[in-house]
């Protein structure tokens, strides 16, 4: 037994021990150093999580505030991160090895999220009809849906947790999150905070553990009125298979294999640093990683000498030192899935241009990989089809626009896509063409909590972010009233 410190569950406001009394330990994974031991949730645990959400649901305290105080609440909340930044930025880096300065940025920008629906929180009405007939009021008005399940991954666990909380909290929902079992400290420093912002006990809610035992008891709870999920595509499949069968609804955020296309007629300087960010941003783990590059055959040598030299030259090393560029993946079993399709990627014919080893990040230690270029492939590869989650581009020439289009959109996913050129008419066309739920021109990785973004394909199902997320934790009622 060691005496690293343990993490509870956060239910009903307060530190709960896990039924089981065990705990599972999380380690750094720029260093491979145990940090601490969080909570194994079972079903008994999720249990009690819905149930505490449940009652609060249910409370006068939560249901009868008005519109506006709930908007106040959420305010409060997104200048407590502000406060608290540095310190949530910190937990994340030393759970999922993301850079600190790549973490205060997205705490920097985190608290307007929560004030983006604060000020949305007194603008949900509903509409009166005018139905045919003169003598009966038609009015709609929207509803909260209850107990939502919040269940995230390990890349952004704050960020992405806050587009699910934000918006259900708005709206009078309560909430029981799961986070990753890799990252599970953070998402219980936001829940304390809610409770410090004045939200009531029980309103937000958190279960640590593991997606096959506390995830899928969330899932499968009864009294859960909606799952909104962030995580790979295979794991949105059983969830949507599961909450289909009970009508209840879900919102999926999935994975990706994003193209990012480079037209004879860019700024090709440009273009690839838009292509070397979009890919070995994080070390590549993120959903929108632009892994597959498209360049035009005329701008093809230049495009991938520039990539190449950059990704050769990105510094390797701990994350929170803010000379680094490039840390480690989040955990073994990541670092090993990268290697393995790299060399995948050998055995079915591509080039490694540079890269394609495990390091240990300058004696850390950790699970570090450098960043890679592959070449010589093509959409039949694997490489190129599956999603690998970590710092590895494929780079493809193409001839024409129309053949570009063909090739991008030839993926299962949808989620987002980069273009780069000059030529104003292009840029609509190919905006209008490509098959994906953002469309990036002459940048890449733009986000904002007003922009609604959404998956295609088995990229995901639902919108988050902007107002139109809203829909996503309501259920609108019809009343007829015979005047
Ligand atoms: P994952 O699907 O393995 O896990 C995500 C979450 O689901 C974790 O909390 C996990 O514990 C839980 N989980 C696993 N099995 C479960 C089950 N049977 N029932 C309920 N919950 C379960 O994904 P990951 O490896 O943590 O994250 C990486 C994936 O997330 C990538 O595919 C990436 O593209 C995707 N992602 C998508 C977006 C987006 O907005 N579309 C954003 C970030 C990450």
């Amino acid at each position: 037994m060691s005496d690293l410190e343990q993490l509870q569950h956060f239910i009903g406001g307060e530190r709960v021990t896990p039924k089981s009394g065990e705990y599972f330990e999380s380690t750094n994974p720029a260093t491979r150093q145990p940090l601490y031991r969080a909570a194994r949730g079972n079903a008994a645990d999720i249990d009690r999580a819905v149930a505490a959400a449940k009652a609060a649901f249910e409370d006068s305290r939560w249901r009868d505030l008005s519109q506006t105080r709930r908007g106040h609440l959420l305010r409060r909340l997104g200048d407590l991160i502000g406060e608290n930044a540095e310190e949530l930025a910190r937990m994340e880096v030393l759970d999922n090895g993301k850079l600190l300065r790549e973490m205060r940025g997205q705490l920097a920008s985190l608290p307007e999220y929560y004030y983006y629906y604060a000020g949305l929180a007194d603008k949900i009405q509903g509409d009166v009809v005018p139905t045919s007939d003169r003598k009966v009021l038609n009015y709609t008005s929207r509803e909260p849906l209850g107990v939502v399940g919040a269940i995230t991954p390990w890349n952004s666990p704050l960020t992405l947790t806050t587009s699910k909380l934000a918006p259900a909290l708005c709206v009078g929902n309560t909430v029981v999150i799961k986070p990753s079992e890799y990252t599970s400290r953070s998402a219980l420093r936001l829940a304390e905070l809610t409770v410090e912002a004045g939200f009531p006990a029980g309103a937000v809610n958190v279960v640590t553990g593991f997606g096959a035992e506390a995830g899928q008891a969330l899932v499968d709870h009864p009294d859960l009125a909606k799952i909104s999920f962030t995580g790979s595509t295979a794991t949105g499949a059983r969830i949507a298979a599961a909450t289909a069968s009970r009508f209840i609804g879900s919102t999926l955020e999935l994975g990706g294999k994003s193209p990012n296309i480079v037209f004879d007629d860019a700024d090709v300087a440009n273009a690839s640093m838009g292509v070397v960010a979009g890919i070995f941003a994080a070390a590549g783990q993120t959903c929108i990683a632009g892994s597959r590059v498209f360049a035009h055959r005329a701008v093809y040598d230049e495009l991938l000498e520039r990539v190449a030299e950059r990704a050769k030259t990105i510094r390797i090393g701990d994350p929170l030192d803010d000379a680094t560029e490039l840390g480690p993946l989040a955990f073994a079993d990541q670092r090993d899935k990268v290697a393995g399709y790299v060399d995948l990627g050998r055995s079915e014919g591509a080039r490694v241009v540079t890269g394609g080893n495990a390091c240990d990040g300058g004696g850390l230690g950790g699970y570090f990989y450098e960043p890679t270029v592959l070449v010589d492939v093509d959409n039949d590869m694997r490489v190129v089809r599956e999603e690998i989650f970590g710092p590895v581009a494929a780079i493809m020439p193409f001839e024409t626009e129309e053949e570009v289009i063909r090739l991008a959109n030839d993926t299962e996913y949808g989620l987002a896509a980069g273009v780069w050129t000059t030529n104003l008419s292009r840029a609509h066309r190919m905006a209008s063409r490509l098959e994906a739920g953002t469309v990036w021109v002459n940048t890449y990785r733009a986000m904002s909590p007003m922009s609604p973004r959404q998956g295609f394909k088995s990229s995901g199902v639902g919108i988050e972010h902007g107002t139109e997320t809203i829909k996503e934790y309501t259920r609108l009622k019809s009343v007829w009233i015979n005047t």
